[in-house]
């Protein structure tokens, strides 16, 4: 209970704390995201806390999925979105939350339509295809780290510009990407009703794209090597600002 007592969505739930609420029913709520990716981003969660949607009821998943669906299908209406992308979480705030997210993706002459990616991208890489796709050159006094990524999505080619991508809060770097790996540097912070928590952190995404199971024990050079590489890349970065 001391658990529930200090869970945002537990409070939202219960009417103690604020949230605009899109629908509602015996077991599940659909919210407004209070940061959205984009308009019509929003939180479905089940009523009862309960913090991955594995350790939902059967009747409780089906409510989920069933309101979850509902309000995919209004989203697509509303903002003629190609689909919507769902997302199921539950470490950072420990309540089960999916969220389904409007999305497009258009450009009918370059990009085919119906592909399927599963190399990654990221928001800096928005900067270096909008002036490629405009035929514009990339400023040439300072690093871009954002990638042209129209190759990948016309499907000239097969995998991401990125062999590294970094995370950075502001000006300091947070984490990297490499491959199926994540790793969180040791100043990551996060603060979740249970406490602090702090890096550094290893996840193998392709087993565990929730990174909910940190595996540095197992991988020490690895991990090693990642802070060798994100102290050089940090300094790099520093000396580049403009
Ligand atoms: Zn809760």
């Amino acid at each position: 209970m001391e658990k529930a007592k200090k869970c945002v969505f537990c409070e939202i739930v219960a009417g103690r704390a604020k949230a605009y609420k899109v629908y509602e029913d015996e077991l599940s709520m659909c919210i407004l995201d209070i940061a959205p990716f984009t308009e019509g981003h929003c939180l479905v969660i089940p009523k009862r806390h309960a913090q991955f949607w594995h350790d939902l009821t059967e009747k409780e998943i089906e409510c989920l999925f069933k309101t979850a669906r509902m309000v995919a299908k209004k989203m697509l209406k509303q903002y003629n979105s190609d689909f919507i992308c769902m997302y199921a979480r539950g470490r950072r705030i420990p309540h089960t939350h999916i969220f389904p997210v409007p999305t497009a993706s258009r450009w009918p002459s370059q990009i085919p339509k119906a592909r399927v990616l599963d190399q990654p991208a990221m928001n800096i890489d928005l900067f270096s295809t909008s002036l490629a796709a405009a035929g514009i050159q990339l400023p040439k006094d300072r690093v871009i780290d954002g990638k042209d990524m129209l190759p990948l999505l016309s499907g000239k080619d097969k995998s991401s510009p990125h062999e590294f991508i970094y995370f950075y809060k502001g000006k300091q770097l947070q984490a990297m990407r490499s491959g199926n790996w994540k790793y969180q540097l040791k100043h990551y912070v996060y603060y979740s009703p249970m406490g602090k928590k702090q890096g550094p952190w290893l996840f193998d995404l392709a087993k565990d794209p929730n990174e909910s199971y940190n595996v540095i024990g197992l991988y020490p050079e690895l991990a090693r090597k990642f802070e060798k590489q994100t102290a050089a890349w940090q300094k790099n970065f520093d000396r580049g600002l403009k």
